[in-house]
């Protein structure tokens, strides 16, 4: 079992070292990221939990009931043991953080389920489980396999990680790669892996704000950095429309020649992250009407494969649009050049 961290580790480290930030904020930088290789040992053991949830529900056979999935909210107090301790109605809840986890669970699950007719992230209803406040000032957010967790944040390089909608769309959508593709996290699937998160965390950004692509600004974790990180002129994490955007803190190759096996799924991924946007810009709308269902369709609609080239990939979402959308020849067409600008 992976655990997906939102913040790469090479950007925490890059930016502990970066003196133009203060110390404070350096060393919160710092403390963030021993609490990564803790998160690590503990990957065991939240594997066999996994894996027992899972043959429990697949025991349940093809007849079992779809449930409707829950949304839990549990608060770990600024303590690093998970679950942490329930929240009591969070969607009522005093503390605005178990709000938001809430509510974005609560959105993420009516987006999956209204756009993509998928129940919750397994297909089968499973409920989403968000653990807030996790270590103190931490400066990620992570999903472990079965559940989210959200740091709080240092306030000055990034603020409270329940505040943007496509760090959570991001997340839970390694959950749906998990119970689809079941991409692995090196050389090329680990990039499409990654990429796949970046695009229906985008699309679910964009849905909540019922955005065209022409409107969207394709920005990755533009809404947790905090003001020391925007003073010095970042604007996001990563940007799909142009992955080498210098303003990103995390710049990305924009087409195959920049690809190499064994670099980190969050840099290859720039290049299935920009496929998508031009050919969701080339088809025009919104991203989730039809390039996301072609795009969806890629993803779950096939068997598994866990070390996927991204020429696969391209060719499966050239398959889909073709059944998805016969006869559609600009939508095919968008597909297809934009994959081939990038180099697939
Ligand atoms: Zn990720």
């Amino acid at each position: 079992m992976m655990i997906y961290s939102f913040i790469p580790r090479s950007v925490l480290e890059r930016l502990s070292k970066d003196n133009r930030f203060s110390r404070s904020a350096r060393e919160g930088l710092t403390r963030s990221i021993p609490l990564d290789d803790a998160i690590r040992k503990l990957r065991k053991q939240a594997s066999a939990v996994t894996v027992v949830e899972r043959s429990l529900a697949f025991n349940g056979g093809p007849g079992a009931v779809q449930t409707t999935p829950q949304d839990l909210v549990y608060d770990c107090h600024h303590g690093k043991t998970l679950p942490g301790s329930p929240v009591a109605n969070p969607a009522n809840a005093a503390d605005p953080v178990a709000k938001a986890a809430f509510t974005q669970s609560a959105d993420l699950i009516r987006f999956y389920s209204t756009v993509f007719h998928r129940n919750s992230i397994d297909g089968a209803g499973m409920s989403l489980i968000s653990s807030i406040h996790y270590g103190t000032d931490y400066n990620n957010a992570f999903w472990n396999g079965s559940q989210m967790t959200y740091g709080d944040g240092d306030g000055h390089i990034f603020t409270n990680f329940t505040g943007s909608d496509d760090v959570i769309g991001h997340e839970l959508t390694h959950g749906v790669t998990q119970h689809t593709l079941q991409l692995g996290y090196e050389n090329q699937a680990g990039g499409l892996n990654e990429g796949l998160s970046d695009i229906f965390g985008s699309m679910f950004r964009q849905w909540r704000a019922d955005q065209t692509v022409t409107q969207a600004d394709w920005l990755i974790g533009s809404g947790i950095l905090g003001a020391d990180a925007k003073a010095k002129g970042y604007t996001c994490l990563r940007n799909m429309k142009n992955p080498a955007d210098k303003t990103a803190l995390s710049p990305q190759p924009i087409d195959m020649s920049g690809y190499q096996n064994g670099m980190d799924p969050h840099d290859s991924s720039g290049i299935p992250n920009r496929a998508f946007a031009l050919a969701a810009i080339a088809i025009g709308g919104k991203s989730w009407e039809k390039c996301g269902q072609i795009w969806y369709q890629a993803m779950a609609g096939g068997k598994p494969s866990p070390n996927m080239k991204m020429k696969s990939f391209a060719n499966r979402t050239r398959k889909s649009a073709a059944s998805l959308y016969p006869g559609d020849a600009a939508t095919a067409q968008a597909v297809d050049t934009a994959w081939k600008t990038v180099g697939l």
